[in-house]
Formats: structure tokens, sequence, C-alpha cells
């Protein structure tokens, strides 16, 4: 009973938690010792063959969506995928409609950032291919570490980082429920992710999550932008027109919000898409945010290859044939594997994807084929003592027809 009532206290404090913003960037940047307050200033690189933006054009990114999904849930609509691009689009170019509740002191600052977000219709292949790949994982969750990011472990590799902007859609076990590589990160790593019901406005989404502005604020972290505290208490996000505020605020403060280093009577810029407020109390970005964002499309800057990035029109695919549909990755094939191998006393067969070994024979052969010895394994945990056998190679086979699988053993 007390255990039960410990259980229960955990469940809610930890559903309480989870209904407040948690970003995972910080920390990531802080564990990968990525400059998350990305410095234009500091990139070094040079420009010969990159062309500059051109003054407030429009900058569209071609963005690719890995759905990574454990379970028919996870596994999103392409309806709810549209919806999130529809508010990005909106967020960026200061056509969402709740601009209107921006205060009016604020206003002034707010700014149309003039960047735009499409689907990608080519893959990095050059053939044609809508930028929704969908793929099953064996994984109930990920953290902050970027194995969603990797097909070996579980998640998908990045397309070409240069030229897409990567959004992994998965299951995260953390409470954050959405990270952001700053510009300067390595290539494969280069990307944001976010949970797959705080992801656009429709379907699984989940209030207070439920307005698109999770990838809203990743994004503009993938853009060098900081938190509006600057990630300290008092601290500075390195842009001149969001007010110093003592912290990030949560849920949705009323109007003026003031805190203890408020420089005046208008207090926190909390509706900003960088505080951690609820997304339906988010509104706006300002000039200074606008520019340091542009700044990294520059001749100079870490995403200039975007400039050049052409994966939003389809008419210039060239390479067959055309994929239209997004490419379904059915679930994989379950196989089995033996532990440990090498192996002196007992040895285990792990069940991979799912492959089912109860009831099913195990046979050892010695490599010319001959018979060792064999059983029916009752359980999936069953264990065989293979201590008598000489060392040397050996063929196991496991269940057999469409089933069977053959494999390797070393005896030492
Ligand atoms: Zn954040
Ligand atoms: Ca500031």
């Amino acid at each position: 009973m007390k255990s039960l009532l410990i259980s229960c206290v955990l469940l809610s404090i930890t559903t309480l938690s989870f209904a407040q913003r948690s970003c995972g960037s910080t920390e990531y940047a802080r564990r990968m010792n990525y400059d998350l307050s990305y410095n234009q200033a500091n990139t070094g690189q040079t420009s010969l063959t990159s062309r500059d933006t051109f003054a407030n054009e429009i900058i569209t990114i071609p963005v690719v969506i890995h759905i990574l999904y454990n379970n028919p849930t996870q596994n999103i609509s392409d309806a709810q995928v549209m919806s999130q691009l529809r508010v990005l689009n909106e967020d960026f170019r200061r056509l969402n409609a709740d601009a209107s509740q921006t205060p009016e002191v604020f206003k002034s600052s707010a700014a149309d950032c003039r960047i735009m977000f499409c689907l990608a219709q080519v893959n990095p292949r050059g053939a044609a291919q809508k930028g929704i790949v969908r793929k099953f994982t064996n994984r109930t969750s990920f953290s902050v570490d970027d194995d969603m990011k990797f097909s070996a472990a579980g998640g998908d590799d990045a397309w070409d980082t240069k030229k897409y902007l990567n959004i992994w859609v998965c299951n995260m076990q953390s409470n954050s429920i959405g990270y952001a590589t700053p510009p300067n990160s390595e290539a494969e790593r280069d990307g944001v992710v976010i949970q797959y019901d705080c992801f656009g406005t429709v379907g699984t989404v989940r209030y207070p999550f439920n307005k698109g502005r999770t990838a809203t604020h990743e994004i503009a972290h993938w853009m060098g932008i900081s938190h509006i505290w600057g990630d300290n208490s008092c601290g500075s996000d390195g842009i001149d027109d969001t007010p110093r505020q003592s912290n990030y605020n949560n849920n949705c403060p009323s109007f003026p919000k003031l805190s203890s280093c408020s420089p005046n009577a208008n207090g926190d810029m909390f509706m900003n898409f960088m505080d951690y407020t609820n997304d339906a109390c988010m509104n706006m970005f300002t000039n200074g945010q606008k520019q340091k964002m542009r700044n990294v499309f520059s001749g100079t800057g870490y995403r200039n290859s975007f400039l050049k990035s052409y994966a939003c029109d389809s008419s210039l695919a060239t390479a067959a044939p055309a994929v239209t549909e997004p490419v379904k990755q059915e679930k994989p094939e379950p196989s089995v594997v033996i532990y440990p191998n090498p192996v002196q006393e007992q040895m285990q067969l792990m069940p991979v994807n799912g492959y089912d070994l109860k009831g099913k024979i195990v046979s050892i052969f010695t490599p010319s084929g001959v018979l060792i010895n064999t059983r029916k394994l009752n359980a999936s945990t069953d264990k065989i003592d293979v201590s008598t056998l000489k060392q040397g190679v050996y063929v196991v086979k496991i269940g057999d027809n469409n089933e069977r699988k053959v494999l390797k053993l070393i005896k030492n």
C-alpha cells in the first residue's frame, strides 16, 4: 500500500512537471560542448563559393521529417506534419493570428523574419520523394543523446544536413519535449527533435503544447537563438531588443510580468517564442532575433548552404524512379543473436525485433554438418549448456522453414 502511494505521488509529480515546458537544447549543447549562444563573428569560414543573403529576401528551408514510431499512435499523420509546417510559415513570417496578442509596447520589436519552410520534394539522391520518412523502431523512447538520428541505434539517418533541416519526431523518455543542435554542430547530428505529441496542431497533440510552438522554438535554436533569459539568473541572450528577465516563465503570465532585473515597467517578454510559456501564450520573435537568425545564412554563416538548396522543387529531381509516396519502412525482420559469443559455459539466445523463441528447436552442428546437440526451448530465457563442447566453431540452427535462423557459435 505504501509503495502504491509513493508510486501515485511520483506519477502525479511526473505528470505535473510534464505539463511545463522543458527544452533539452541547453543541456544537450553543454554535454556536447557546443556553443549554444553561437556567435556569428567567430565562424571563421570563408565564402568564395557561397553567396550572401540579399537584403530581406525570403529564405526557404527544405525540411525532412523522420517519424519514428513504436506504436501506431506515434506514427503521426501527414495532416499533422503539414499542420506543423503551416505554423512555422506563420510564426517566422509573423502571419500568426495571435500576433495581435503581442502587448502594444512590444509590437515595434516584433519581426517578420522572412524565413519559410517547405516539405522536401527531392531526396539526397536527386529522386522525387516527399520529405516524410516513416520508420518503425524497437525503441519505446529516446533521450537527449541523438540515438534517433542514427539508423544503427534504432533511429533514422539524417538527409544531407547542409541541404535539409532534419526534424525527428519521436517519443522522448525525459520531460524534454524537444531539443536542437546549434548552427556549428556535427553534420550527422544536425537538426531538431520534437516529442510526437507536441508537434503540429492536430492528431496526437496535447495541451498546452498543441499549437506547434515547440518546433518554432527549437528551430530558432537551430538558427543560433538562445533562451530569452540567457539560461542564467538575469542572464543575457545576446540580443538587444529582448529585455533582461530573471528566469523563464511557465504557463501564461498576465502582462506586465515584472522580474528582479526588468529594465522598465514592461517587464518580461514572456510571449517571445524563446521563453517557456504555453504554446497559446507565445506569439513573437524580435528584430534582433531575426537579424541573428538571418546571419547564419549569410556568406560566412554556417547555414549558408541552404541558400543553394533547391530540394523543394520537384521539377529539379533527376534520378529515377520517382517516388511520390513517402517510403514506408516495414517492421524489421525478427531475428536472434547468441549471447555471449564466444561462449564458455552457457549460451543464451536473445530475440531481436520480436522473434519468438518459445517452443523453437535449437540444434548445434559442427561446420561439416554433424549434429552434436538438439533441444526444444521451453521459454525464451532458456540457457543452453555448452560446457562439454570442444573449443572451435559451430553452427547453430534455430527453428525451421521461414523462421529458421542459422548462426555461428564460437566455443572458447
Ligand atoms: Zn529551448
Ligand atoms: Ca536580451
